[in-house]
């Protein structure tokens, strides 16, 4: 039961100040789902990215009042995943911020479908009931969807009282409307799920290019400090282990594409070297996949089948854990 853990939430969330005016609340990854927000605190308040579930943005909106002067005007959403955008409708009074692909594919995942998924612990589906014990720590009642609406193409500039910040389009990478938010003079990125720090990335319509070419972006900008979307904050050696990992990747799948072994056994296969220590490396099926649709021509958003790849996903950490 969530609500049996909720003081556990409290002290799990951290704030962060990252530079004057700016906080990150790092949620410490327990996987699926445990993404990370940041607070511009000044010129009304930027919030970049709400929490998976109304409880967790709650906590977040508690989180941020020890520092704010009261709820943030504006809420920008770096990407459509309901982890960085399903609290959206607990600020009820901000200007909801995206990119225009973001608010277009805003419905992909649903809540209700989440929910069931949840819920089905007793499922006779062993890839089913496995994926709802991933989930048992979110609820996902009563969320409805409130995409941005203040949307923007390539870049939208800020000014927060002073405080420049630079909303950067860079996908199709992680998903079509991806978003970066630049601080420059404050020399910090937050980066959504273009960047995930020592936990191994997901990914749904994009190419490797854009990806790594949004990665080649973070690092030019010359932070001090990123604030990925999943995992702890670090600097610019994070979008470059992670460049490295997906270029990896991409060429080890190349070869198991060209011996003609299917994509699943190819990241079976894969020895993940350096990376087997991030968490979760059973997540490589999405990357493996998705070089495989660019191997065979197919365009950056033809359509997934995310049950299957979550299946695969969950059969390959089982073997893993058993053997
Ligand atoms: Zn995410």
């Amino acid at each position: 039961m969530p609500g049996g853990r909720v003081g556990w939430y409290r002290l799990d969330m951290e704030l962060r100040q990252i530079a004057r005016d700016v906080y990150a609340c790092l949620q410490p990854d327990r996987g699926l789902g445990t993404s990370n927000s940041g607070l511009v605190n000044r010129g009304g308040g930027l919030v970049v990215d709400t929490f998976w579930d109304l409880p967790h943005t709650r906590r977040l909106i508690e989180t941020y009042a020890r520092i704010w002067p009261g709820p943030a005007r504006r809420v920008v959403n770096t990407h459509r995943n309901g982890d960085h955008c399903w609290g959206n409708q607990l600020f009820p009074e901000a200007e909801i911020i995206g990119h225009r692909l973001c608010a277009a594919q805003f419905a992909t995942e649903r809540p209700e479908f989440m929910q069931s998924l949840r819920n089905a612990g007793g499922s006779a589906d062993p890839g089913i009931a496995a994926l709802a014990r991933a989930l048992a720590d979110w609820d996902f009642a009563g969320i409805e969807l409130r995409p941005p609406t203040a949307l923007f193409d390539d870049r939208l500039t800020l000014d927060l009282g002073g405080l420049e910040a630079r909303l950067i389009h860079v996908g199709p990478a992680h998903t079509a409307g991806d978003v970066i938010v630049h601080l420059p003079a404050e020399r910090v990125v937050f980066t959504g799920d273009i960047l995930f720090r020592l936990c191994t990335p997901i990914g749904w319509e994009g190419t490797f290019a854009r990806w790594t070419a949004a990665l080649d972006t973070i690092v030019a900008l010359d932070p001090d400090v990123i604030v990925p979307g999943h995992g702890p904050l670090c600097g610019v050696e994070g979008p470059q282990e992670m460049k490295a990992y997906l270029e990896y990747v991409r060429a080890e799948a190349g070869r198991f594409f060209a011996a003609g072994l299917p994509a699943l056994e190819a990241a079976r296969r894969i020895d993940l070297g350096p990376y087997a220590g991030w968490t979760e490396p059973e997540r490589i099926v999405f990357q493996v996949e998705r070089a495989y649709r660019e191997f065979r021509g197919e365009p950056f958003d033809a359509p997934i089948d995310v049950t299957a790849l979550f299946g695969a996903m969950l059969a390959l950490r089982r073997e893993r854990l058993s053997g």
